[in-house]
């Protein structure tokens, strides 16, 4: 009897004493920085597009373009690449490679350029990040890639890299634990588009944080779970709405929705980073 609980002492500080120590000082600095990805559209009219239900009668909201920078140790991923660089009213004022370079980065230092959706003002700038592995719902991806269905639905160019087999891709059938600790997971979030996904941070300091890609628009759009009319799927949107609502709940998240400009204030104003 001795000798098993002197076993079990051990074998509890074999796992206490020695591995937890171990695993703190080997855990990886994750951050998260908002990058700013196309003009801001103002206030905008959302009761036309933004629900099937005539939800939002004359509602204005301060619509605008996010993509955030997110570090694990050493790596880096692009989530969301907004809208490209032009002459256009909601083009960026600097683009993405700007902004990272006031980080001291260059594109080829980041490892995954993450897309939560196909439309153009989420992928706009992808082509400046050719030797990333690009990571996108495979319902995205074969629109995309298929020359039967791309160009109707969503604009292939910005992906040629990819398409032509030039640049590394991973499209992604389920969640995706990008680096493998649970930091940060891209959901799988279908509906607005067939691959559409969002993405969870966890933070040390900050705690964990819910990034919406399109799966909500706007505060109101969240509340009422409103689906807008350009949507692929009804009932996949809903089902996503519920799924996101059920993870913020049970992890405390805190809900950032990337086109809404009052969830602005909820991280750090670039270039600082939340952590
Ligand atoms: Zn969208």
């Amino acid at each position: 009897m001795r000798r098993l609980f002197a076993t079990l002492a051990l074998g509890a500080c074999a796992s206490l004493c020695l591995s937890t120590p171990a695993l703190a000082q080997s855990a990886p600095v994750v951050t998260l920085t908002r990058l700013e990805c196309g003009s801001p559209a103002g206030p905008v009219d959302v009761s036309a597009r933004f629900s099937d239900t005539w939800a939002y009668d004359g509602l204005k909201v301060p619509i605008l373009f996010s993509c955030y920078l997110i570090r694990h140790g050493d790596d880096y991923m692009v989530w969301d690449t907004g809208n490209p660089v032009g002459s256009a009213a909601t083009a960026p004022k600097a683009s993405l490679v700007d902004l990272l370079a006031q980080l001291r980065l260059t594109p080829a230092q980041v490892k995954y350029v993450a897309i939560s959706h196909y439309h153009g003002d989420h992928t706009g700038q992808v082509s400046e990040f050719p030797q990333s592995t690009l990571l996108i719902g495979k319902g995205d991806w074969d629109v995309l890639s298929d020359p039967k269905t791309q160009a109707s639905v969503a604009n292939p160019a910005p992906f040629a890299n990819w398409i032509s087999g030039g640049g590394k891709v991973q499209p992604l059938t389920g969640d995706r634990d990008v680096f493998g600790d649970g930091t940060v997971v891209i959901l799988n979030m279908p509906g607005h588009t067939p691959g559409h996904r969002s993405l969870l941070v966890r933070l040390k300091e900050m705690g964990n944080v819910l990034i919406s890609g399109d799966v909500t628009h706007f505060r109101e759009n969240y509340e009422s779970n409103g689906v807008p009319t350009f949507n692929t799927d009804r009932a996949a949107s809903l089902a996503s709405l519920d799924r996101f609502k059920q993870i913020a709940a049970h992890l405390k998240a805190t809900v950032i929705i990337q086109h809404d400009g009052r969830d602005v204030p909820k991280l750090p104003a670039f270039p600082a980073a939340a952590k």
